[in-house]
Parts: structure tokens; C-alpha cells; sequence
């Protein structure tokens, strides 16, 4: 068995290498070696070959190394009378696949004109565009996404080669996945077909939101889905590049992903499967081909065949030993996290509710518990079937919750949740908060059953598992009728303004107690947030109120109160037991951190961190840049270069990881003067600000502060802006030495 599994891996890896190496040579002459390659904005470079040799593939003269190596590597095929009894010279082949399919797919983008992939970045497959291939992720999207691989909101992926027998069975597998929460990575053809078209073709929405990813339609773009688990394993574990052997295992232990062949599998595939095999992940096919079955220290199979179409998904699944809790929402329609990104364009919509032309809003508040009668569900107003089909409709979504330990400081966090928890039904689309919700349910949802009602249901069935911890009772009332909502709105607008200027009035020193949050050690081990009332966490996601409602729901969990004790520097933002808590929780790492400041012992940064302040010195000011600008910044460095020097778990100074919400506030590096230091950053983020910055400017009595901050559209060089400064007469210029 072996044999011929190694004669068609080790063919395969021939014939790739083979024309690979060709079409090497055949660039260099047309373009000469010089020539830059790159994948769109990324710091890893080529992966595979980046992750696993540690070499920086920068110039088409990089690549003949690689492909010596690869010919290197890929064993003469078997004689006959060979008999293999280990997987060795099969592995070998593999890996020498990998390597020449990144080169090749890098290849695709040396002629940016003749390139077949959507713009580097796309996260969205247009359904009216006919180019539905994504090819290589950049490092915006694998952070976003990958953060769910390690957070566990994504347990894995299917990278499926190939096309099912019909558009029903591919729709299916894709639905199955999903539900499964897994990603799902298409490419290669059978017969002419990509799954994804087939999916495409049924008007199944395509993308990384949906979790349907297509990367292209021939077999090398495959590799986008291990150059995705390799820069994983980089990124979130710690590996670093050219130790192939934490790579591996990384992947092994960590990302539960396999491949599912449908359709013939050629020499290529096989020695594809092969390369996968050295990753952990097993293939799956629905053709009778050879075997693979456990050897050594795998205790899985590596190739099953022959499986059918309606049992392959649950195969793959016990083979890759995935377990998988699916959490039960009592609704008519399918419900998961791959459907929170969905859209419903106009013609596909039932209902719409709320949004500019209409008045919708949702809102939750605390009761006593004898107020509240667990899972009560009203319509007050009309049902979905007795409204106008096509038509709009205002609404309020209104929810009372009780539980022994819920606070009032809660309220704001479970408000928060009812944009993913409705998202998450196939046929529901909720976009905005408070007062600016707008709504639409779908005509497929409606035939399947879908009503106002299960809005109600949804956040009942979630929230009791999610927040089990502090919610005992919880009731909803789905309005409407336009004269309730508006009053009930009265009302909500009160109390939303009240709870506004309470956080807003929080600051450090009037509270006892502060928070950490160590949730981003599992890849940053020395990576330490502390919280408090005016610095939020780096991700954004994390702020005081949502760390003491985490910690009364799980008290063992990554946020713990911290006491914050005597004060050791006032100004720098240093207590006695936050320092203690740092050192102990960093493993002895980091010593201290301070809260305030930028060059003296500032803040760990993780890899979340939604911007990176960094300190200019030409300048006496500092930058920020966030993760969704990819220029050129000041600090001759650009988002994703900067990102991998200030992250891992480190101390930087003169740089950190900040959420954006934190520039506004007065503890923003206050111990260097503030944001009076602010001199430059992106128009996209400044505009976003502009309100915070126009207020602290103001406060610290620089009232045009505002404009004479630069963006991109001023310069983009440390040179060009202290020239800018000058001129517009930046305080900067003149505070005190920052060094
Ligand atoms: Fe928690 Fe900080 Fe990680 Fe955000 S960045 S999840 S606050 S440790
Ligand atoms: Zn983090």
C-alpha cells in the first residue's frame, strides 16, 4: 500500500518541481532577478518557505535556492520491487510540494496587471463580480482571523480541493461546515469546477466573513491555507521562523484543520496531501484511493478514502479528533458564527427594520427578580406575516434581565451582545446600537419559519449559556407599534445618557480596584493588560466595566481584580500591587509596567492591539498608526513591521500597543505630557477621533490642536514632518526633551 501512495506523492512532487523550477527561470529572464516579490502586505514574506527554512524570499533571484532545495528533497520514485515502510520519502515529497506551490502562487503577483486574485485584503467576494479568488490573506485579515483560531471561536478549518458531483451536495458540505464553525478554504478544480463556484452558482455568499474562503481554482492555491496555519503558528505561537519543528507541531497540536478531496485525485493532489500530512492534517476524499492509516507516533489516519458525500464532513471530524460543542439556539433557521457576516441585499429581504428612514432601536435594563418571568416572549405590534412583504418597519427590541448577581454596570455589556447573537442567524442581518439599529430579515428565513419572535428567543437561549454565570431571568419584548416604540425610546434615551456620564465621570483615581486581563497569554505568555476606569485594554475590546462583569462570570478566569495599593508613581501610573501582579504573572518576566508612559518601562503589547503609539525623536512628539493603514508611517515603519517588532508579550520603549478609544483619554501617555505629544497619524483614524482629540486639545488648552496634527497627506517621513510642525507650530517642538 505504501508504494504506490509514495510513487504517485513522489511523481507529483516531480512534475511540480519540475515546472516550477521552470517557471522560475523564465521570470528571471523576463524580469531579472532583482525583481521584488512579495505577497500583498505581509511581514512573513513567502510563508511556507519563510516558517519552515527561515528564508526571506524578497527578490525572484531568492527563489533558485529554494528550488535546489526542493529537488533536493524529493526522492526518486520507488522501483517496483521497493517496498516503503514508513511515511519518510513521502513527507519529504510533500514538503518539496509546499515550498513550490508558495513560489508559484507568489509568482501570480509579480505582474500586479496580469495578477488572477482580488486586490490583497478583499475579505468580501462581490456576488454580482465574476473574479471570485481571493489567493493570499494579508496580515490585517489573518490577525482578525486568527485570533478566532486561538480564542476558539474558529476551532479549525476544511481546505477542500476540487468540486462536489452537484451544486446541492457542495451546498451542503459548506452548510455543514459552517455550523461547524469551521473555515472553510476552496481550491483546485475537478472537471473544470471549484467547489466554490458551485457554492457561487447556488448564490451562497462567498468570503472570509461567511467563512467560505476562495483562494483559486488551481491546486497550488491550496498553499494559501498552510501559508495561513504557518504564519499562525508564527503569530500566535510563538514559533519562530525556520524552526520548521514548532511549526509543525504547533499546527499538529493547535489548528484542527483537514483536507477534503473531492473529485479525482491526480499525482499533484496526492503529493499535496502528502505535504499536509507533515502539518497534522489528514485528507478525507470521497474517491476509493490508497490509505494511509496510522504509523508511529500519529494516531490518526492520514488518508481515508471512499467516503460519501452526507458522512464526510463527520469523518474528517473524528478523524481529526475535533471536538466540537454546538450550543442549541431554538430558532427555524440554521445559527453559528460563519453567518454573522452575512448580507441581504434588497431583493433578497422579507422585512426591514429600523435604520435611517424608520426608528429602531434595542435596549436591556436590570430588574428585580420577581419582575421578571423567564422566557416571556411578546410581539406588541404586528407579526413579521402581517407586514407588508418587501416592506419597513420600525422596532425596538427590549430586554429585562434579573439575577442575584447582576449589576446594574452590566447592562452596557449585555446591550453590547445582541449585534453578534442576532447576526448569527442565517437570514438575520443587525447593523448599529442603541437608537441606530437597522434590521432585515430575509425571504428565506421567513419561509423557513423565522419570525419576530425568535429575535426574543435568540438572545434568550444565548445569553442563558453565555452569561448563565450573572443572568437567571430573562424576558423581551419585540415592538412594533410606532407609538410604544417611541415612548419606550423616551425612556431608553435616559437611561443611556445616565449610564454615559457615569463612565465617562470614572476615573483611575477615584477607584480601589483595577483589573487584568491575561486572556492573550496563550500566545504572548509574559503579555499582561492592566485595566483600569481610563486606559482600556490594547485590543479594544476590553474595558474596566466589561472586565468586572468577565470576572463575576468566571472567577477563576483571565481577569482578576487587582487592588492596586499604596501608589509607587503617580505620574507614570505605577501601584504597589500592580507592579507585583505584572511580575508574577508575566512569569517573572517583566518587572513592572507603567500605565502612563511610553519610554519608561511602558505596557506589554500582545499582537491585538488595535494601533502602536511610537515615539518619533526628531520630533520630541510621538505617532500612532493603527491596523487598517498600510503605508508608510514616520517611524520608517509600517503597520504590520512595526507590529511584529512591538508584539510577543514585550516591553518596548518608545513604543506600545494601545486600543484607539485610548488616544482621547487624559491618561494617554500623560506622563510625557499627552496628547499634546500627538504629531502624527492616519487621516482615516484622526477623522475617527476627531471629536476626542478636538475636546483633549482643548482641555490641555491647545485649542487648534486638531490641525496641526499630520496624516499621510502631509508626509510620511520623520523629515518632512518636523518640517511640517515647524510650520504649523506643534507644541511637540517645544515641551521638554521626551528622552
Ligand atoms: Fe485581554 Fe489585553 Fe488581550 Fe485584550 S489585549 S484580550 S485586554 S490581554
Ligand atoms: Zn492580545
Amino acid at each position: 500500500m505504501s508504494k504506490i501512495i509514495a510513487s504517485a506523492a513522489i511523481r507529483g512532487a516531480q512534475e511540480i518541481v519540475k515546472r516550477v523550477d521552470q517557471k522560475v527561470k523564465d521570470a528571471i529572464e523576463k524580469y531579472g532577478a532583482d525583481k521584488e516579490i512579495a505577497y500583498p502586505n505581509t511581514a512573513y514574506y513567502l510563508p511556507i518557505i519563510y516558517g519552515n527554512l527561515g528564508i526571506k524570499v524578497e527578490k525572484l533571484g531568492d527563489m533558485p535556492q529554494i528550488m535546489e532545495k526542493c529537488k533536493e528533497l524529493v526522492p526518486e520514485v520507488p522501483a517496483e520491487e521497493l517496498w516503503i515502510p514508513y511515511l519518510g520519502p513521502t513527507l519529504d515529497a510533500g514538503m518539496a510540494t509546499l515550498f513550490a506551490y508558495d513560489i508559484e502562487e507568489a509568482l501570480k503577483y509579480v505582474d500586479p496587471d496580469a495578477c488572477p486574485y482580488l486586490p490583497g485584503g478583499t475579505e468580501y467576494v462581490d456576488p454580482e463580480s465574476d473574479n471570485i479568488w481571493l489567493g493570499a490573506a494579508d496580515d490585517v485579515i489573518m490577525r482578525k482571523r486568527g485570533v478566532e483560531f486561538v480564542d476558539g471561536s474558529a476551532p479549525g478549518f476544511a481546505a477542500i480541493v476540487g468540486a462536489a458531483p452537484d451544486n446541492e451536495t457542495a451546498v451542503k458540505i459548506a452548510k455543514e461546515l459552517q455550523e461547524k464553525y469551521l473555515y472553510v478554504f476552496m481550491a483546485a478544480d475537478h472537471n473544470g469546477k471549484n467547489m466554490a463556484e458551485q457554492l457561487k452558482e447556488e448564490g451562497v455568499q462567498l468570503g472570509w466573513d461567511t467563512r467560505l474562503v476562495p483562494f483559486g481554482k488551481d491546486v497550488s492555491a491550496a498553499i494559501h491555507a498552510l501559508g495561513f496555519a504557518t504564519r499562525a503558528a508564527m503569530s500566535f505561537g510563538g514559533a519562530k521562523p525556520g524552526d520548521y519543528k514548532k511549526v509543525l507541531r504547533y499546527n499538529k497540536n493547535r489548528i484542527f484543520a483537514f483536507v477534503i478531496a473531492l473529485g479525482t485525485v491526480t499525482d499533484e493532489w496526492y503529493a499535496a496531501a502528502a505535504g499536509a500530512i507533515n502539518y497534522g492534517f489528514p485528507t478525507i476524499a470521497d474517491t476509493p484511493i490508497p490509505e494511509i492509516l496510522p504509523t508511529g507516533i500519529c494516531t490518526y489516519e492520514h488518508v481515508v478514502s471512499n467516503i460519501p458525500h452526507d458522512q464526510i464532513v463527520s469523518k474528517a471530524i473524528e478523524v481529526r479528533g475535533l471536538k466540537i460543542v454546538i450550543k442549541k439556539v431554538d430558532v427555524p433557521v440554521s445559527y453559528g458564527p460563519a453567518f454573522e457576516g452575512e448580507r441581504i441585499k434588497k431583493d433578497q429581504m422579507r422585512l426591514e427594520l429600523g435604520g435611517p428612514k424608520s426608528t429602531g432601536f434595542e435596549f436591556c435594563e436590570m430588574r428585580e427578580m420577581d419582575e421578571v418571568e423567564d422566557g416571556k416572549i411578546e410581539v406588541v405590534g404586528k407579526e413579521i406575516d402581517e407586514l407588508e412583504e418587501g416592506g419597513l418597519t420600525p422596532i425596538a427590541i427590549w430586554l429585562e434581565v434579573a439575577g442575584r448577581k447582576f449589576q446594574k454596570d452590566f447592562e452596557p455589556i449585555i446591550e453590547r451582545q445582541f449585534h453578534h447573537m442576532l447576526n448569527e442567524a442565517e437570514g438575520v442581518l443587525h447593523i448599529g446600537q442603541r437608537d441606530i439599529l437597522w434590521m432585515r430579515i430575509s425571504k428565506k428565513a421567513f419561509d423557513a419559519g423565522f419570525k419576530l419572535r425568535h429575535l426574543g428567543q435568540i438572545l434568550h437561549d444565548k445569553l442563558h449559556q453565555d452569561f448563565g454565570a450573572i443572568i437567571d431571568k430573562l424576558q423581551c419584548t419585540i415592538y412594533t407599534d410606532i407609538d410604544k416604540i417611541k415612548e419606550k425610546l423616551e425612556y431608553a434615551k435616559k437611561v443611556w445618557h445616565e449610564r454615559d456620564t457615569r463612565l465617562a465621570g470614572m476615573v483611575d483615581e477615584e477607584v480601589d480596584t483595577y483589573y487584568s486581563c491575561t486572556l492573550c497569554q496563550s500566545f504572548a505568555p509574559s503579555h499582561v493588560c492592566v485595566i483600569t476606569p481610563e486606559r482600556p485594554g490594547l485590543c479594544g475590546a476590553y474595558n474596566m466595566l466589561d472586565c468586572k462583569a468577565s470576572y463575576e462570570i468566571n472567577p477563576t478566569g483571565p481577569n482578576q481584580p487587582i487592588p492596586k495599593g499604596d501608589v509607587v508613581d503617580e505620574v507614570k501610573g505605577r501601584w504597589k500591587n500592580t507592579d507585583e501582579f505584572i511580575y508574577t504573572h508575566s512569569g517573572q518576566a517583566i518587572e513592572y509596567a507603567s500605565a502612563y508612559s511610553i519610554m519608561d518601562n511602558p505596557m506589554t503589547s500582545c499582537g491585538c492591539f488595535e494601533a502602536i503609539a511610537a515615539f518619533l525623536p526628531m520630533c520630541n512628539g510621538i505617532m500612532v498608526v493603527d491596523r487598517d493603514y498600510t503605508g508608510d508611517t514616520p517611524c520608517g515603519m509600517r503597520f504590520s513591521t512595526l507590529a511584529g517588532t512591538v508584539g510577543g508579550g514585550l516591553q518596548t520603549p518608545g513604543f506600545v500597543g494601545i486600543s484607539k478609544m485610548f488616544v482621547g483619554s487624559k491618561k494617554f501617555i500623560s506622563a510625557e505630557g499627552g496628547i499634546l505629544r500627538l504629531a502624527w497619524m492616519p487621516k482615516a483614524l484622526k477623522e475617527f477621533l476627531a471629536d476626542a482629540i478636538k475636546k483633549r486639545g482643548e482641555e490641555e488648552g491647545v485649542a487648534d490642536l486638531y490641525d496641526k496634527i499630520a496624516t499621510e497627506e502631509d508626509c510620511t517621513t520623520e523629515e518632512e514632518l518636523y518640517e511640517f510642525l515647524e510650520k504649523v507650530g506643534h507644541p511637540c517642538l517645544t515641551m521638554d526633551p521626551m528622552m
